[in-house]
């Protein structure tokens, strides 16, 4: 049980100052923005507001130009120190940093759903995600091996040696403003580096909350707090991170469109990058699918966190034999949804982040109807009087005229509840649709027939870096690497080999004989 607000006859204000005041932050004041062993911040002043009453929920002062550049600065010399650190006593700091995280786990959860909007179920989970990834860099600390390399020459021995890397500075995305944080943390930190972090400018409360938890238990350990810095701010915050020389690796999650001026950025100064960018990811049902499991997993892949995950189910392609059947079971789902503040329990559906992403919908929708497309269900913004303030948007459910995957209705990603249908009659038809838009990122087979499922996962299957079979397309776990293909970035994080990264790997041939021979029997006589 949750059980941390009180009744809901307070006011979310009230309930606000006290998620707040829980995680150490003062709403009345100007709160700094930036930290790297000192609290601080001279920039621009910003509003944190609650996409579901509108209301400010504290203000922040970012980072001025001189102290992005003062902060990456100050975590360069906290890595110099902090390599010499033994892994396993990095991993033991991770320890404490999980324990600290589970501590204040509904406290942060729900400052994820004030601040973001999501349903609290999901603003607390968002906090475990954090918390298993840094199970896992503990784990990681006593297992980021090199290996030995049979050499070819007599009396050598070749060692491939990881080594931390340097400063990782991670650019974040708004919709998960504390675990995508958290996977690059936990692996960044086990791996002997320093991370500056620059999250979104409208989930900065998340971000100070994170950064006072962490910076407290490294201070207890007198560790430099610039391990884990925070810098917040906007876009020429990013700019600067991102073309400091002083970051080896840029950890960048967000939209394609800024992805794509960051990954240009940082190639040009020669640093390393991974992108973790859009989706535009599909479900499709055969017609022995069990609908049973099929429609509540579309549901919650396309209404959840009100379309706003990167995994988001958007598309959907129907077998013809079972599409009337489905979608008449989709729509008694999406018109019992229970919208509203994401704080109350019973709540599935909260608001969109921004007001801006209000018209962005409302713009899909209009292109969708002029178009022809049919609106089986949504198409508008909420008119509840209780619901005034936010930004409440119905989850809609349309079926274009066309299905060729090259329109930009079903090429763009759109950051919404929408979900576009097309019925198929052949599996390969519908994979062939599900690999034709630019990003790669989740989808979703339903059937139980283990030919399809073949087809599905092998070399003419799904080109998306996550290709799941009777399993929605939006969640994962930490344990395999999470990531997207093609448009969405190629990166890869979390999980399986993605520590890999975070290491500056040198291959080391040691010769202990008494002569020197050169490779591929080179001769150099002399
Ligand atoms: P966004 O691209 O608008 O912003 C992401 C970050 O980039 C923010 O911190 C922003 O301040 C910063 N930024 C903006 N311009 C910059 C620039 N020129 N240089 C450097 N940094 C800059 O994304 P958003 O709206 O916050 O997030 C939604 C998007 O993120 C969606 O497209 C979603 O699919 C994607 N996303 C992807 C994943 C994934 O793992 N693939 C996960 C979460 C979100």
């Amino acid at each position: 049980s949750y059980g941390i607000l009180r009744p809901m006859s307070r006011s979310l204000s009230t309930r606000a100052a006290d998620i707040l005041t829980n995680l150490g932050i003062n709403p009345s004041e100007e709160l700094p923005g930036v930290y790297d062993g000192q609290w601080r911040g001279s920039g621009e002043l910003v509003s944190s507001v609650c996409p579901t009453t509108g209301e400010v929920l504290a203000r922040v002062r970012t980072a001025s130009p001189s102290e992005v550049q003062e902060a990456l600065a100050r975590t360069r010399e906290a890595y110099v120190q902090f390599r010499n650190v033994p892994a396993p006593k990095r991993g033991e700091i991770l320890r404490q940093i999980r324990e600290a995280l589970a501590a204040k786990r509904d406290y942060l959860g729900a400052m994820v759903s004030l601040e973001m909007g999501k349903i609290r179920t999901e603003g607390v989970g968002e906090v475990q995600e954090f918390i298993d990834i840094c199970d896992y860099g503990v784990g990681l600390s006593r297992m980021m091996n090199g290996r030995v390399v049979a050499s070819e020459r007599p009396g050598h021995s070749i060692l491939e040696v990881p080594n931390p890397l340097g400063v990782v500075a991670v650019l974040s995305a708004f919709n998960f403003p504390v675990a995508v944080y958290g996977w690059n943390l936990a692996l960044s930190l086990a791996a002997g580096n320093a991370t500056i972090w620059k999250p979104s400018p409208t989930t900065p409360l998340c971000s100070i909350a994170t950064t006072k938890i962490i910076a407290r238990v490294l201070e207890d350990n007198g560790i430099p707090g610039a391990v884990a810095s925070l810098v917040t701010g906007g876009k020429e915050a990013g700019e600067a991170v991102v073309a400091s020389p002083q970051a080896e690796l840029v950890s960048f999650t967000g939209s394609e469109r800024v992805g794509r001026i960051v990954g240009q950025n940082v190639a040009s100064r020669f640093g390393k990058v991974i992108l973790e960018l859009g989706g535009n990811n599909a479900s499709i049902i055969m017609p022995d699918a069990d609908l049973s499991l099929a429609v509540p997993a579309v549901y919650f892949g396309a209404v959840g966190t009100a379309g706003q995950r990167c995994t988001s189910t958007r598309r959907l392609y129907l077998h013809k034999d079972i599409a009337e059947s489905f979608l008449d079971r989709l729509k008694k789902f999406y018109s019992t949804v229970r919208v509203g503040d994401p704080l109350v329990k019973e709540t599935l559906l909260g608001p969109l982040h921004t007001e801006s992403a209000c018209g962005i919908y409302e713009q899909a929708i209009q292109k969708l109807r002029s178009q022809s497309a049919e609106i089986i269900t949504g198409g508008k913004r909420y008119q509840r009087d209780d619901l005034a303030g936010g930004n409440f948007v119905e989850p809609t459910i349309a079926l274009p005229q066309s299905a060729n995957p090259k329109d930009e209705i079903w090429s763009t990603e759109v950051f919404a509840p929408i979900l576009n249908v097309a019925i198929f009659d052949e599996l390969e038809q519908a994979i062939e649709w599900n690999n034709s838009v630019p990003q790669g990122l989740s989808s979703s087979l339903w059937t139980k027939d283990i030919r399809n499922v073949g087809k599905w996962i092998g070399p003419s299957g799904s080109d998306a870096g996550i290709v799941n079979v009777n399993v929605g397309t939006s969640g994962a776990e930490i344990g395999a690497a999470f990531g997207g293909n093609k448009s969405t970035g190629w990166g890869r994080e979390s999980g399986g080999d993605a520590w890999k990264q975070y290491v500056r790997w040198s291959a080391c041939t040691l010769n202990f004989s008494d002569a020197a021979p050169l490779a591929q029997g080179v001769d150099f006589s002399t």
